[in-house]
């Protein structure tokens, strides 16, 4: 399980977390759903170790992992941007993680929980890894071209591909969809929540469009002003909100 216990966080006098506490299940689908600025990718980034709170402690799998750097965290995230290597094959993007974990073995770097998945893989498990999970995705036929060289949707599913290879415990997603259209968007998230289902692993989820969380989350939590509203199942948050602000937010009659 993932447990966040009064989390803080300012960037100087500006208060963005204010002890913020949840705890996710093991195989459960979290969404932090809020508007623009009410701190949710800034939870997201905790969890993933990309930044250090002020306060409080999060346990990833019973472990307190508030020393542990990113990349010994047994989590992957998806950015928004999806932060690829413009430089660097599909290929070689996906196999990052993997060529990334194996330097960090020899490094000795601390790591949390179990064995990371390809700590010891060659560069041939690790080609074929990439492959493997490239056709899984229907990117298979783009490993040699260059990010830019690819829509935004193979764009994204190339992001989703290199997470996946590191097979986390954890899959962090911040606004995966938000730089797709339409119809795509809508595609993707059925995607997604296919992938959830095959993997049964644990996914937290970041988005400011109520349908996305609602259609794919086992439980909402509904953020604002940097604190938790309500955490509930969607049907729950719909039917039964908590108080005005989640009602407001979410569009439901109460
Ligand atoms: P969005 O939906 O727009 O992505 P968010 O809910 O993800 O918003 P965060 O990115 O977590 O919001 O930001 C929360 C608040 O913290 C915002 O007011 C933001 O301006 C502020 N903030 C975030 N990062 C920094 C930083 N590095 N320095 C100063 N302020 C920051
Ligand atoms: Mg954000």
């Amino acid at each position: 399980s993932i447990v966040f216990d009064e989390i803080e966080k300012s960037y100087g006098a500006t208060a963005v977390l204010k002890k913020v506490s949840l705890s996710i299940a093991d195989g459960e689908f979290m969404t932090l759903l809020g508007p623009s600025g009410c701190g949710k990718s800034t939870l997201l980034r905790i969890l993933a170790g990309l930044e250090l709170q002020n306060a409080g402690t999060v346990s990833i799998g019973e472990l307190p992992v508030d020393g542990i750097r990113p990349k010994g965290r047994d989590v992957a995230m998806v950015f928004q941007s999806y932060a690829l290597y413009p430089h660097m094959t599909v290929g070689s993007n996906m196999g990052l993680p993997l060529r990334m974990r194996r330097l960090n073995a020899w490094q000795r770097l601390p790591v949390v929980g179990r064995l990371l998945p390809g700590t010891h893989a060659t560069t041939r498990d690790i080609a074929a890894e990439v492959a493997k999970t490239a056709e899984a995705l229907g990117i298979g036929h783009l490993l040699d071209r260059k990010p830019g060289q690819l829509s935004g949707g193979q764009r994204q599913r190339v992001a989703v591909g290199r997470a996946m290879v590191r097979h986390p415990a954890v899959f962090l997603m911040d606004e995966p969809l938000s730089n797709l259209d339409a119809k795509l968007r809508v595609q993707m998230r059925g995607e997604i929540k296919e992938l959830h289902q095959r993997l049964g692993v644990t996914f937290v989820y970041v988005t400011h469009d109520q349908a996305e969380a609602m259609t794919l989350s086992d439980r909402v939590a509904v953020m604002l002003d940097g604190e938790l509203l309500q955490v509930a199942p969607p049907q729950r948050i719909y039917a039964d909100p908590d108080d005005r602000r989640v009602a407001e937010f979410i569009g439901s009659p109460k």
